[in-house]
């Protein structure tokens, strides 16, 4: 099975999306890589839905990727009897110490250095800013507020205070039971929250001693500050529009998705544009026109991956959802214009092997309009260059390793397949052409372009290209 689009599709699983047979038709509609969000997520849940997403990867033999996602030091408010509340503008409303559930006229804020920081006067936003609150008196214990916008709050909803001065790091200690766990189990990525600065990601390093890759989560107007040098420390880095929109002024959000995009597809870097893209469809069938223009214009800037987030993980239409953004996605890539947007922002090589066998292995496929670039990537670092690239032709990455191979599930234009090394140059060119014949990318009498790393079975640089005849008589062979 391949996809028709180069962008990848991230989908958030939810209590409306966990079983198998859901998580399936998610990935039949589209969902390339699961992300699992660790601030509604027990570890033994944890456990069941990576069994889940593992098996449906078995059946439909393609690797999936699994991104894990840390809540990290966000403040979120405890939980109500009912679920939720309905607060009504000008009423009283207290955020306190104590874990009882909360009603109308309170509730639990998990988090003690908050009340010591926090002043009379300071703004409180809950629920990615869609409700704020006025702190009228502050004490040790009891935060009691005025509603300033009312709406409806449910259980373990963000909070964030843009007017107070928080003393807080990167991870939390439930971050690092979470990643920990995540790790054991094998999952391919970690996003970690709320970065600040690139020392925050060097811990999440540490604990993952490489057996995941790392996002950044660029959700504080810190990070974008800082954003080459955190690129620099991350695997990959998310653009979270959500908390970004609440801890700067939306209006500054666009430029920034737009700079954040770009700087990452210079470094080579994946980037991620998630949250609210299709917002409405947590409660209707289709989109609204400006939801559609938004997916697009992450299609257009060629950022790796679009991600849902309520839509699918608690909305009503999560299948849809995805089909939708798949079919957004094919549209906007075959528009006429697109080649054009997409390869103005494109980069020059930088002066190593791997980007120069990359950069060359594209102008030999769009010139002789060759139907894949087949590239052996052991540890992904050439399937990262070769995507840099952006060609106007798919990218079939090969790789002997598993985790590999789901690494790459989230990056722009790549279709992994796990295989052996190649053993010579006959079986690199046979093993090359055979896959991309049984993976629907060529036909016999077609071309296509290997690129691979010679003495083969070593690890190492990507140092030659191949153009390739795809020869009826080697193609049935295992
Ligand atoms: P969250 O991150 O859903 O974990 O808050 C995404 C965002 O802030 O946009
Ligand atoms: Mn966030």
């Amino acid at each position: 099975m391949r996809r028709r689009r180069s962008i990848k599709i991230l989908a958030t699983l939810g209590p409306g999306t966990s079983e198998e047979a859901r998580i399936a038709e998610l990935f039949e509609a589209g969902a390339d890589v699961f992300r699992i969000n660790m601030s509604h997520t027990p570890h033994d849940l944890l456990r069941t839905l990576h069994g889940r997403i593992r098996a449906v990867e078995e059946r439909f033999a393609r690797p999936i990727g699994i991104l894990v996602d840390l809540q990290g030091p966000k403040l979120r408010v405890g939980e109500f009897a009912d679920g939720k509340v309905d607060l009504e503008e000008g009423a009283t409303f207290v955020l306190d110490a104590s874990s009882k559930p909360g009603d109308v006229s309170r509730v639990h804020l998990p988090h003690p250095p908050v009340f010591k920081a926090a002043e009379a006067g300071h703004r409180i936003l809950l629920d990615d800013g869609r409700i704020r609150l006025r702190i009228e008196h502050a004490s040790a214990k009891r935060l009691e507020c005025t509603v300033e916008i009312g709406g409806k709050l449910s259980d373990r909803k963000g909070i964030s205070l843009p007017d107070t001065l928080l003393p807080f790091g990167a991870m939390t200690d439930k971050d690092r039971a979470d990643l920990d766990a995540a790790v054991n189990l094998g999952v391919d990525w970690i996003a970690l929250s709320f970065v600040q600065r690139p020392d925050d990601l060097a811990e999440a390093r540490k604990m993952t001693r490489g057996r995941a890759y790392v996002m950044a989560k660029i959700e504080k107007p810190s990070a974008v500050e800082r954003l080459d040098e955190i690129i620099e420390m991350a695997d990959g880095l998310m653009v979270a529009r959500g908390d970004l929109g609440v801890e700067m002024p939306l209006e500054a959000v666009p430029g920034a998705q737009k700079r954040i995009t770009r700087a990452c597809r210079h470094a080579g870097r994946p980037v991620v544009i998630a949250t609210q893209m299709l917002e409405s469809m947590i409660s209707a069938p289709v989109p609204t026109r400006a939801e559609v223009s938004d997916v697009a214009t992450a299609v257009f800037e060629g950022a790796d991956a679009i991600m849902l987030s309520a839509e699918s993980a608690v909305g009503e239409y999560p299948i849809e959802a995805v089909a939708t953004m798949n079919r957004i996605a094919e549209k906007v890539e075959t528009d006429p214009v697109f080649a054009n947007v997409i390869h103005a922002q494109r980069t020059d090589p930088e002066p190593t092997g791997p980007d120069a066998i990359s950069a060359a292995a594209r102008t030999v496929a769009e010139t002789l309009k060759l139907p894949a670039i087949v590239c052996y990537t052991s540890s992904g670092a050439t399937g990262l260059r070769a995507a840099r690239e952006r060609p106007d032709r798919p990218i079939i990455a090969l790789s002997p390793n598993m985790a590999t191979a789901r690494r790459l599930a989230l990056v722009w234009g790549v279709h992994c397949v796990e295989t052996e090394d190649a053993r010579d140059e006959t079986d690199m060119v046979d093993r090359a052409c055979r896959i991309a014949y049984q993976e629907g990318f060529a036909r016999p009498g077609q071309r296509i372009i290997v690129t691979a790393g010679v003495p083969f079975g070593t690890p190492g640089a990507t140092n030659m290209l191949r153009i390739a005849f795809v020869g009826s008589d080697k193609l049935g062979e295992g």
